[in-house]
């Protein structure tokens, strides 16, 4: 028996939230967006979250072993023990290889990374779109998946705002970051056999279907 760990891998804007939001549902497991944990951080003031702000702004990355300890003591938690699904994390090799030196120690190991494959053009049209709502998480489009009252959040009609890091002058920066320093964690998993690739330009309902269809299959051969 193996429990249910689960990374979403992607660039900005792929859809790797708003995938993770429904996985974590269909499992009832927890979700972790390490973005999310530093947002918050920053809207309460916290050290971590004043020294996260800076970097989040100029589209670069928080140091590993900040991001690292905020992540491994969610893993350990025992809400995550029959499993829990990473979006944003991890970003960096030796974020990866943290990771694994975590579970090894746990008796725990990744059972599947999805990979979310999105050109860069279809990125930046879908940021320039993007607005959430701080109280529900919920991620919405403007133009493609738009609420049903402007500005408004479905859930609780909370406001919905654009991430600070959205801007465009902030996208390229962030996409150069992801090409340098996360994309090569594709081969990383990839040569693990661990890595599942999705087209990330399909519908959301699409992308989830083939998801799940994936994970289907992967518990039946795993007996899990
Ligand atoms: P996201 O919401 O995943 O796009 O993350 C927003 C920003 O938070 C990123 O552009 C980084 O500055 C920072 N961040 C999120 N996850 C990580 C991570 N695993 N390592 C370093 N920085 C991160």
């Amino acid at each position: 028996m193996s429990d249910l760990n689960l990374i979403l891998l992607g660039p900005p804007g792929a859809g790797k939230g708003t995938q993770a939001q429904r996985l974590a549902k269909d499992f009832e497991l927890p979700h972790y967006a390490t973005g999310d944990i530093l947002r918050q951080a920053v809207d309460d003031g916290t050290e971590l979250g004043k020294q996260a702000k800076p970097i989040m702004d100029s589209g670069g990355l928080v140091p590993d072993d900040i991001i690292t300890g905020v992540i491994g003591e969610r893993i350990a938690s025992s809400e995550a023990a029959d499993g829990f699904i990473l979006d944003g994390f991890p970003r960096t090799i030796p974020q990866a290889e943290a990771l694994d030196v975590l579970l090894e120690r746990l008796g725990r190991r990744i059972f599947a990374v999805m990979l979310i494959d999105t050109p860069d053009e279809e990125v930046i049209k879908r940021i320039s779109g993007r607005r959430f709502s701080k109280k529900t998480g919920q991620i919405y489009n403007i133009h493609f998946d738009p609420p049903k009252h402007e500005g408004r959040c479905d859930v609780d009609g909370s406001e919905l705002v654009q991430r600070d890091d959205d801007r465009p002058e902030v996208v390229s920066d962030r996409l150069a970051t992801y090409h340098a320093q996360t994309a090569p964690l594709i081969d990383y998993y990839d040569q693990r056999g661990l890595l599942r690739r999705f087209d990330g330009t399909r519908s959301v309902t699409e992308v989830h279907d083939h998801i799940r269809a994936t994970l289907a299959t992967l518990r039946l051969e795993e007996g899990i």
